[in-house]
């Protein structure tokens, strides 16, 4: 049995003061929820924040990007020694806004999923296809693609600890979602992919999270597809009631 990942991804908001008054609010209307792991990520300039404001609960907290160097001449990057040593136990790794905007690749994906795993930290590793790319029909291709570039060179052992999000690109802060059998039907292509490189342990294993336009609404049908194990939540992780129904599905 997979236990769900119910994750939240604040991208570039909220301040430490802002942080803390979320968890006033959310940490109360989590705190019977042991059915799941809940993550918050919010900016590094929060982590402190929202390390502090769950002490002795059993939320966690993450970081949304990661460096793939230890250390030395990075200007702007936070290593993983970094965050662990504020507290985090995740890292966003690949969210496609960072694909998109900050020149992510394949290949950085990787560099920094290695970063996180050798820091103690769990990757969730994000992958999905553009709107474009649906539309040409190579949404297979492109997650192939991802998985190979980006996931498949991970030992079996470091394979084990890592969270894959299948995030299509074209449902995230879109308010389009893809409906639970689009998803269910990309989760089983990562799946097949999980299949023929690390095998059916792993593919029992392995946790693939859903992220796109995920509401209070919507996300009880997603999560009623026994390919989906958590989601990814980008709007709706900003507001502590909405964000603890969706915990709490
Ligand atoms: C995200 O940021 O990962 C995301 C899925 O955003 P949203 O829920 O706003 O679509």
């Amino acid at each position: 049995m997979r236990r769900p990942v119910m994750a939240g991804n604040w991208k570039m908001y909220k301040t430490p003061a802002e942080t803390t008054a979320f968890f006033e609010k959310f940490r109360p209307l989590v705190e019977n929820s042991e059915h799941c792991e809940t993550v918050i990520c919010p900016p590094f300039t929060d982590l402190a924040a929202a390390v502090d404001a769950v002490r002795g609960s059993r939320i966690q907290v993450g970081a949304q990007n990661i460096a793939w160097a230890k250390e030395g001449a990075f200007t702007g990057e936070i290593s993983g020694a970094m965050i662990r040593a504020a507290g985090a136990a995740y890292a966003i790794v690949g969210h496609s806004e960072r694909r998109q905007y900050f020149g992510e690749t394949d290949e950085t994906v990787f560099k920094r999923t290695l970063a996180a795993l050798e820091a103690g930290l769990t990757p969730i590793v994000c992958v999905g296809e553009r709107l474009d790319e649906r539309e040409k029909g190579i949404t297979k291709t492109v997650l192939v693609s991802q998985f190979t570039k980006g996931i498949a060179d991970l030992t079996p052992e470091q394979f084990a600890r890592i969270v894959i999000a299948y995030e299509p690109v074209w449902a995230i802060g879109t308010g389009k979602t893809a409906t639970p059998e689009m998803a269910a039907e990309a989760h089983r292509m990562i799946r097949g992919q999980v299949w023929a490189k690390y095998g059916s342990e792993a593919v029992a294993a392995i946790r693939i999270l859903y992220g796109g336009s995920v509401k209070p609404d919507n996300v009880k049908t997603l999560m009623a597809q026994t390919e989906i194990d958590g989601v990814l939540v980008g709007g709706a992780s900003l507001d502590p009631v909405g964000f603890a129904s969706i915990v709490n599905f």
